[in-house]
């Protein structure tokens, strides 16, 4: 049945956490009244708000309620095996979810310290008396993050009540980066989305999983947070010695049982596609043995011909993004995913560049290969998510002309 769906504005400037204090100071008056707005949503009526956070739009619903959290998977069309995050806005409201007397390790408590609040989700042992078993599909953990957006935080604070939230977007789909993203794919769907502007980073939290015997720490999916920034705080924080390995799940370990359960992002479902193909280019990486890279002009002259249209996410300054593309009639659009040396960027707009070509209506997308560092890493773990296929090309050395 379709509801109505309102945006509602919320200005994030306006909102402000004094350091000892667990309530925000929100000094615009519209944007207290749109957060009171999503808040009696949220607890008077068990449905889920879309709301910014600094990673990707959000879908909120209260955790600790199974029937509201359930609202979540059917706004979604989320299986119901793929567990949620839980968000929470203070250390006392996680002190609240975690088992009684359950003591930090020492590798979150660094972690917590540079980057709570903000892109990082931690698993904790799940207290199955507080955490309905549809938060964590049933598994023994729960994962938590303390996201950094002031209107993320400060809905949480004035619902009083942790959320579960995964991406504001049907499942499967690109993640929302913006509330008319949100509206596109939900609107009917969800009641109140809240309008607080792009979000900053552009891809999901980083899900690392400090809790296993080898005592290393284990990231579980890629995201905000790099695993370099990872590495130097463990590295300035932990005693030497006892400073954790971490290791990146598929790059740096496997773990067969891990990959057979849904919990392992992305692994068992589709993810982050548009409704056109899109195809990942290997533009400097080498084929696999035996395999040689196709001639760049050739294979993109083949794509289409007159009328056909052809999406084109690069790098600004790549063989790719600064090549003059074939004029066999294909009609190009490109769309910029910045300098190599700036992965932040191409992080900050990777979903967005998906999202406003499949509005523009091309046939299909290319996205060009980035360096799998920093938020590369992350980056690299979507777009080869998003693809159906990858091909290897190679510019000669005067481009195209
Ligand atoms: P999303 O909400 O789509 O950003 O996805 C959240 C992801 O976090 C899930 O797909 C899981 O992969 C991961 N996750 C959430 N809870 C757990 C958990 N208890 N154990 C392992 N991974 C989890
Ligand atoms: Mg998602």
């Amino acid at each position: 049945m379709a509801i109505s769906t309102r945006v509602l504005q919320c200005d994030p400037s306006s909102i402000s956490f004094p350091p000892s204090a667990s309530t925000p100071t929100i000094s615009s008056p519209d944007t207290l009244r749109a957060l009171q707005a999503a808040s009696d949503h949220l607890v008077h009526n068990l449905q889920p708000v879309a709301f910014p956070t600094e990673t990707v739009y959000g879908l909120g619903a209260l955790a600790l309620n199974a029937s509201a959290a359930a609202r979540i998977f059917s706004t979604k069309g989320r299986p119901a095996d793929n567990p949620l995050i839980v968000h929470v806005s203070s250390f006392s409201m996680l002190q609240s979810l975690l088992p009684k007397a359950y003591v930090l390790p020492p590798a979150y408590t660094a972690l917590m310290k540079h980057f709570w609040p903000g892109a990082l989700t931690l698993l904790f042992p799940s207290d199955g008396d507080k955490i309905p078993s549809l938060i964590t599909a049933g598994q023994p953990t729960v994962a938590i993050r303390m996201p950094s957006h002031p209107v993320a935080r400060a809905l949480i604070a004035v619902t009083n009540a942790p959320l579960a939230a995964p991406s504001a977007n049907s499942s499967g789909k690109p993640s929302p980066t913006r509330a008319e993203h949100v509206l596109r794919d939900l609107d009917g769907k969800v009641g109140i989305i809240l309008d607080g502007g792009a979000c900053g980073v552009g891809v999901e939290s980083t899900v690392v999983d400090g809790l296993n015997s080898g005592g290393e720490v284990r990231v579980l999916r890629p995201g905000g947070v790099t695993v370099e920034d990872i590495e130097r705080v463990l590295g300035i924080e932990m005693p030497a010695g006892s400073i954790p390995k971490v290791l990146v799940h598929r790059r740096d370990y496997r773990d067969e049982a891990l990959e057979a359960a849904p919990t392992t992002p992305g692994m068992k479902y589709r993810h982050y596609s548009p409704a056109v193909p899109v195809h990942l280019l290997y533009t400097t990486s080498q084929p696999p043995d035996g395999e040689l890279p196709l001639d760049a002009h050739a294979f993109l002259a083949s794509l289409g011909s007159s009328g056909t249209k052809v999406g084109v996410l690069s790098l600004e300054d790549s063989a790719l993004g600064t090549c003059t593309l074939p004029e066999n009639g294909i009609e190009w659009t490109r769309y910029s995913l910045g300098p190599a040396a700036e992965p932040a960027v191409a992080a900050h707009v990777l979903f967005d560049g998906l999202l406003t070509l499949e509005r523009q209506g091309v046939d299909m997308i290319l996205i060009e290969e980035i360096r799998e560092e920093r938020e590369g890493l992350a980056v690299m773990n979507r777009v080869k998510k998003a693809a159906g296929d990858c091909r290897w090309i190679k510019f000669n050395q005067a481009g195209l002309s």
